[in-house]
């Protein structure tokens, strides 16, 4: 990029977290190609204040006033030039801001909603790691982003590959696309014995094989629900039905998913298991910039192997197409429930085996009306979560 192209602005919601600070990572390797406009985080005041510090955003916004008046302080204290935004709805004011160019979703749970959708509204270019904003939002988030022009960017790893081998011009995936095929790591307890499932400490399931991620999604991805969120974000991103959507366990995480075409043809996307590369193919694209990731030295690459995921191991797999088949908005449900199940598990307050117990008897107690908002989204949120809690009490260790 020339000197007089004019940076990029970009808000970066959740920025204290693991796809957060690995944006950051991206952006600081490319000096005036991106300026980064706002900053918003819930807990961790210290992390955004150094953020703060080195970035210099025009607004910082916290979750909550507590957490806003102590990073308002530090920040004065420090004589930063932020802007520490406490007013009602601030995240979403960062991230429709019209001095915006580019939104990176990285909230985790269904939290990111309200604010990608702000995003969406306001017609930018969104970045979406937050992949249970569009679980909750399916149909009318999608909508939201056609109608007001909204350009989306898948940023998790599998989506993001699915989209560098689709064709760019979408009107023609019904007629040449057959299938996506999604890979998924396994977790931690790929090969462990299902009879000790109930044993499992959250120090163990945050221990993911290949990545260092945030503890609600390593949870998801060690019992494999992270892989059935991802089923239906592909549904939504991709206009896929349910059964075009397929799993395949890949433990080395090289090939990070494929496109089968109507002759039998695939395409896959490779790489270095790196977050920092769909993150920098999400912020340039089309055009493509350095990620600071390793490149794949196929030498020293191992075999590639493949298999099945074990449906006594990972029980919760399946229900993504059972959600997607069933009323529009059980997916919303399926989502509270286990966002729900992993706090529990994370408190220890709910055995590991006993999450998909709890999504399960969610799914069972609430059949939703249709929602029409976002309104309507959040309230049937609400009430799962409700019935969520209800099922942790009974199921409780
Ligand atoms: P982290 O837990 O590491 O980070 C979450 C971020 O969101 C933090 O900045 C956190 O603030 C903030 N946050 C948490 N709760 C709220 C809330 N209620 N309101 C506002 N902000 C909040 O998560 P990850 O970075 O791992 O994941 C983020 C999203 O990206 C998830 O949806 C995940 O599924 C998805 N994703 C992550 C991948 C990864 O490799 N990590 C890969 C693919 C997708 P604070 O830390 O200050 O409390
Ligand atoms: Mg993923």
């Amino acid at each position: 990029m020339t000197q007089t192209t004019k940076p990029q602005t970009l808000t970066v919601l959740g920025a204290t977290g693991s796809i957060g600070s690995n944006t950051l990572d991206v952006v600081r390797r490319h000096p005036g190609r991106y300026q980064v406009f706002a900053l918003s985080a819930a807990t961790q005041v210290d992390a955004l204040l150094a953020q703060c510090a080195e970035f210099r955003p025009q607004y910082a916004v916290m979750a909550s006033a507590a957490h806003a008046a102590q990073l308002a302080e530090k920040i004065k204290a420090n004589s930063l030039p932020t802007q520490v935004l406490q007013a009602p709805g601030a995240i979403e004011i960062i991230a429709s801001h019209e001095a915006v160019d580019a939104v990176m979703g990285a909230i985790v749970g269904a939290a990111g909603l309200a604010p990608c959708l702000a995003a969406a509204r306001a017609g930018k270019r969104l970045l979406l790691a937050n992949k249970e904003a569009l679980v909750v939002g399916g149909q009318l988030f999608m909508d939201t982003v056609k109608r007001h022009g909204a350009t989306l960017l898948p940023i998790d790893s599998e989506h993001s590959a699915i989209f560098q081998c689709l064709p760019e011009d979408r009107s023609s995936w019904a007629t040449r696309v057959d299938s996506i095929v999604l890979t998924a790591s396994g977790g931690p307890f790929r090969q462990r014995d299902p009879a000790t499932l109930a044993q499992i400490t959250p120090e163990q399931a945050c221990a993911h094989p290949n990545f260092s991620m945030g503890r609600k999604i390593s949870v998801d991805s060690a019992t494999m629900m992270n892989k059935a969120l991802e089923v239906i974000e592909a549904r939504w991103l991709f206009d896929m039905a349910p059964e075009q959507i397929q799993v395949v366990i890949h433990p080395q995480q090289i090939i990070h998913s494929m496109v089968q075409f109507k002759d039998a043809s695939i395409l896959a996307q490779l790489g270095t298991p790196d977050m920092r590369v769909p993150i920098a193919c999400g912020l340039a694209w089309p055009e493509r910039i350095e990620s600071g990731a390793a490149r794949l030295d196929f030498a020293q690459l191992a075999a590639l192997t493949f298999e099945n995921a074990d449906a006594q191991r990972f029980p919760g797999l399946h229900l993504s197409w059972q959600a997607l088949r069933a009323a529009e908005g059980t997916t919303a449900v399926l989502n509270a429930a286990n966002e729900v199940a992993v706090d529990a598990f994370l408190q220890r307050r709910l055995r590991f085996d006993r999450i998909h117990q709890v999504n399960l008897q969610t799914l069972e107690r609430i059949t939703p009306a249709r929602p029409a908002s976002v309104q309507d989204l959040l309230a049937l949120d609400e009430e799962a979560r409700s019935a969520a809690q209800a099922a942790v009490a009974r199921l409780a260790a």
